[in-house]
This record gives C-alpha cells, structure tokens and sequence, in this order.
C-alpha cells in the first residue's frame, strides 16, 4: 500500500477511485498547491501486449485536457487510432449520415485508446504528482463536519478532507455515504464487446448501423483491428458471448454489411450491462461528484468518459479559480455544478432519446428515424453542429 497507515493529515481533496476520471482530477490539481489524496481499492497493473477490449473514443476536448495533465503524451502512438470519418446508417436502406474531421475543420473526430493503456498513464501522472495515494485502499466510513470531512479507511487510517470527490463509479460509495440518491435505470441492454483483425483496412473510419437488434460500431483500432461495441438486448447479448469464435465473427461482418470484409477474433466478447443513471445532485456538503458516480449514459453516442472526463476538468478550473475560499465552500462547489449542468443534461437527452427513437418497433418511428439521418447528412450546418457538440 502507498501511504501511511492512520496518518490523519489534513488533506485539501481527497478523491475517492482512481478510475480514468478520479485519476484525471488528482492529476490536473497536481501544482495548484491543494494538498489533495487519492483512495482506491485495486491499483492498475501493467498492461501486457494484448489489445484490451475496453476501448474509449477520446474526443478532441478530452485528449486537450489529458495533455494538459501530462497523460497524454505518455501513451504508445502505435497505439491510439485518430478517427478521421464517421459513418453512421439507420435501419432503411441508403439511410445513412456521415462526418468527416476534415469537413469539420478538426484534426481527427476522436481519438481510440485502450482503457487500460490510458489508466496505466494517468497512474504514472499520479505518482508524479505529489498526491498521496493510497491504494489498494477501502473506505469504511465518512462523517461530514462543519470545517472539514473525516474519511476512514477500513484499515483505521481516518482521513481529513475539506473537499470529498466521489470518482468511485456507478455504484458510488461516496454517493450513499453523502446521502444523495440516484435514479437508475436499466436499458435491458447488454454492451457487447470484442476486438477483430480485419481483411480490409479501415483508413480510420469508425462505423455505427442502428439495427431493429440494437446499436452495432465498429471502431477503427491501430492497424487493421477494429473494436465492436454492440448495444443490444440482453438476451441477444447472451447469445453473442457464447458463440463459437468462427460463428461471432461471421454474425458480427453480416451485421456490419461486410463493410471490412472478414474478420478473426483477437480478443473474447465480454458484455457489460447498460442503465442511465443520474445522482440526484452532483454535490453535496464537502462532496462533489464526477464521472459514472454523477451520471451514467448509453454508450451509443461513445461520451460517457468523455462526459467525465468534463467534470473533472472543469471542478479542477473551478478549484484552482476559488482564490482563498475553502474548496469545500457550498458557492465552490455550487459553480463547479452549474458549469457542468448544460453538457450533462444534452448528452444525456441526445443518448436517451436516440436509444428511444431506435428502440422503437413500427413504421412511423422507423420513417422518422431514418429521414432524420438522411436529412441530416444533406444539412451541412446541422450535420456541423452535431459534429462540434460530440468532439467537445
Ligand atoms: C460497453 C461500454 C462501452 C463504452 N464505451 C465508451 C466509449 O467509447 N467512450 C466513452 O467515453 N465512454 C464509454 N463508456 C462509458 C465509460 O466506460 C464510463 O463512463 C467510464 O468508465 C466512467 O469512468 P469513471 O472513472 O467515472 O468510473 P469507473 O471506470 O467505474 O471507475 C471507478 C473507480 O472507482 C473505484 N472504486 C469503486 N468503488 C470504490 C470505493 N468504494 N472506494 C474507492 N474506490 C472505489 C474503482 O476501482 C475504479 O477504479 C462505455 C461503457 C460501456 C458499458
């Protein structure tokens, strides 16, 4: 464990998990001069050389902040796929919309990462960073007070905080323990995912078919690989996981129109199960919330770290702006809720209202949902406004 046992410090922030998005508010208060603490249960171990199949689409606004932090630069670059077009077809035929960085104005859409790479990365951040980390840690207790909050840890080690940022994820401790609820709700969807060498290069397109079976992207992965993200109905999902490998492959190519010809598995399907969820409220006294812990979206849209990633830009600007005021102060914490309120609530609509509109059997909704793509993709300035809002 790194950290002292019972050491009882008083600490400015201590951010609890160190997942991608707690990890990055630690690392972007590195030199703020806060005296700032991180707990998690289970440190990342070093990634071999298999290709992982947790793969984010980084947007060009999170990649700016992850440089900013100095994480950035500390990935493989034979690693990371720049995004050049996207292609994104509905369930008619030629209902179809496509974006490209170049129409855009952008250097790349987004960029593909591996999950693991990126935490490895932001790790190394941290332990540069003069943050106490305390890892593998858990919390057993959390008392608010007036001046400051006292975290304890399940080993004894009782923590003083000003400022408590939940980063532990959808099932949030911090949230619980701070008494703020949460509405959640299951899609009854799985997110099936798995990584393919391709027949057929990508030339770095990432493609997106809304199916009558789900949400099917192929996201382009250096080299000629490519990472599925299938959202689907949970039984469907099932389905998918327990296919002999020759058999997943062949469904997963039809389901994409053979847009990349053959493939061949390089990394088993695993199926994560979707929900919404949103916390009642992203703060409460001495407690800000960011990341999964605050809202959880549907990975259609490919922006739910992206999303956190946001949070923990801005409640590092906000903090670091404060002047002398106390980093737990209520109007600190109020302007760190506001700043984020817009971006949360628009992702949040634009995610459930395509899962809605796709999710939708009959001929009406199939109409409108396919000459909305159609449409779209002849409005250049509508179809340049979309672009801008998911690469942040
Ligand atoms: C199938 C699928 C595909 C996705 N694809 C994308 C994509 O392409 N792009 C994108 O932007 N997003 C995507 N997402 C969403 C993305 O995975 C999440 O939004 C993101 O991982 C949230 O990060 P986080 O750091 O907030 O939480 P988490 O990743 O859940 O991290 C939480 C951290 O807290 C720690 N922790 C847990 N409990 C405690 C505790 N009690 N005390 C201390 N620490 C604790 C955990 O160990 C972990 O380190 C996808 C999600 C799914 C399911």
């Amino acid at each position: 464990m790194v950290g002292h046992p019972r050491d009882a410090a008083p600490f400015d922030v201590v951010v609890v998990g160190a997942g991608l998005v707690g990890a990055s508010v630690a690392a972007a208060l590195a030199g703020s001069g806060l005296r700032a603490a991180v707990v998690e249960p289970t440190p990342p171990s070093r990634p071999g050389d298999d290709w992982d199949s947790r793969i984010y689409a980084i947007s060009p606004a999170s990649a700016a902040f992850l440089a900013e932090v100095g994480a950035w630069e500390r990935l493989d670059r034979a690693r990371v796929q720049p995004v050049a077009a996207m292609c994104v077809s509905g369930d008619a035929p030629g209902a179809r919309l496509e974006f490209s960085a170049y129409e855009t104005g952008v250097a790349a859409l987004a960029h593909v990462v591996e999950s693991a790479r990126l935490q490895q990365a932001l790790w190394q951040v941290l332990e540069a960073s003069g943050a106490r980390l305390f890892a593998p840690a858990q919390c057993a207790g959390l008392d608010v007070g007036e001046r400051a909050a006292t975290l304890t840890l399940a080993d004894g080690t009782a923590l003083s905080a000003r400022l408590v940022v939940g980063a532990d994820g959808a099932q949030s401790w911090v949230r619980r323990n701070a008494r703020l609820t949460a509405r959640a709700q299951p899609y009854g969807q799985l997110g099936v995912v798995a990584n393919f060498a391709l027949a057929q290069a990508h030339r770095g397109v990432a493609y997106q078919w809304f199916r009558p079976d789900g949400v099917l992207a192929y996201l382009p992965l250096a080299g000629d690989r490519m990472s599925m993200v299938w959202s689907t109905p949970a039984a469907h999902g099932r389905e998918l996981v327990a296919l002999e490998q020759a058999e997943l492959c062949r469904r997963v190519a039809a389901a994409g129109q053979g847009a990349l010809g053959a493939l061949a598995l390089l990394t088993a399907a695993r199926a994560f199960p979707l929900q919404r969820l949103t916390a009642q409220s992203m703060i409460a006294p001495r407690v800000a919330l960011v990341g999964d812990a605050a809202h959880v979206v549907h990975p259609l849209a490919g922006q739910g770290v992206n999303l956190g990633f946001g949070d923990a830009r801005v409640l590092a600007r906000v903090l670091r702006a404060r002047g002398p005021a106390d980093p737990g102060d209520r109007a600190v914490l109020r302007r760190y809720e506001r700043a984020r309120a817009e971006a949360i609530l628009a992702m949040r609509a634009v995610t459930h209202g395509l899962v809605g509109l796709f999710g939708q059997a009959g001929t009406i909704p199939s109409r409108l949902r396919n000459a909305g793509l159609n449409l779209t993709d002849r409005l250049p300035v509508v179809k340049n406004l979309l672009v801008r809002h998911a690469v942040g």
